[in-house]
């Protein structure tokens, strides 16, 4: 019996699994969480300069992306040494403290872990060993990354949006989740219905409600779940938004007018109609009385 046979026949097993690969990728969605708007932001300004001054030569930039520089303490800078990369585990070790100069390190590095784990279990266990559950997990760490980028930069980068969005469209051309006329549809209507929420509160209000990032991502989770999610999507959005946007304005004074961003609220909404919707569906027209 191979590997994949014994992950096949034994879903515990499986679960297991996908937590402690959740834990590993959590770890590499911090880096991506902290440094792809860094990066965007280096290769803007960059072509702001060539654009603005094309004669001039372009000042020298250090390396950044993904892999380097290495990760470093951000108050003394000393270099993070392998072993005190693991998840949850070094953190739990150096009692959330910097090994070299013993500052407080931020929770939210292995609380990411954490979650990125957690939300692995439960596909694992929802979708059991096989094609749909490796999508669907695909998809649930890049809307853990796009959920975190966008409450901390009101950014939600193309690199990953619209990879995923083909990826999606990808999948159902073999009928993974949905047929590929209704992925096709959901992507196209993913986007124009919030596109056209966007020009109108904008024509009534003169104000700006969300941005372009809101439809790609709904576009995304359309060409994945099909059409058919859509509804649920945007009920649900609204559901959570109101929710977790008056805990998070008590929580911060009302003073602060900061526009909170609709994309984790898309995400988390499109996460579950996607993997639940039918069900969630079903379960309200037999109470309804249908
Ligand atoms: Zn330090």
């Amino acid at each position: 019996m191979t590997l994949l046979d014994y992950l096949a026949s034994h879903v515990l097993a499986f679960v297991l699994v996908a937590g402690l690969l959740g834990l590993v990728v959590g770890s590499f969605l911090n880096v991506v969480i902290h440094r792809l708007p860094k990066m965007l932001e280096h290769d803007w300004l960059r072509q702001a300069r060539e654009m603005l001054h094309p004669d001039e030569p372009q000042p020298a930039q250090p390396v950044y992306n993904l892999v380097l520089p290495h990760s470093h303490c951000p108050h003394c800078q000393a270099e993070i040494k392998p072993w005190q990369n693991l998840p949850l585990i070094s953190y739990a070790l150096l009692r959330g403290r910097c090994g070299n100069c013993r500052e407080r390190i931020s929770p939210r590095y292995p609380l990411v872990e954490l979650l990125t784990a957690l939300l692995s279990m439960l596909v694992a266990w929802q979708y059991g060993f096989g094609w749909p559950a490796a999508g669907i997990l695909l998809l649930t760490w890049a809307l853990v990354a796009l959920s975190l980028i966008d409450a901390d930069t009101q950014l939600l980068p193309d690199a990953i949006v619209l990879p995923m969005l083909w990826l999606g469209l990808i999948a159902n051309s073999f009928g993974l989740f949905t047929d590929i006329h209704s992925a096709l549809w959901g992507a196209v209507f993913g986007y124009l219905s919030l596109w056209s929420v966007y020009w109108l509160f904008k024509l009534v209000t003169g104000k700006e409600g969300m941005g372009y990032g809101d439809f790609k991502l709904l576009a995304m989770l359309g060409a994945w779940g099909g059409w058919q999610v859509l509804p649920l999507t945007i009920l649900l959005s609204s559901l959570v938004g109101a929710i977790l946007g008056i805990i998070i304005l008590k929580a911060r004074g009302d003073s602060n007018s900061t526009p909170l961003p609709f994309g984790p609220y898309l995400a988390i909404a499109g996460w579950i109609a996607i993997i639940w919707g039918d069900w969630i569906t079903g379960t309200y027209l037999r109470f309804a009385g249908f």
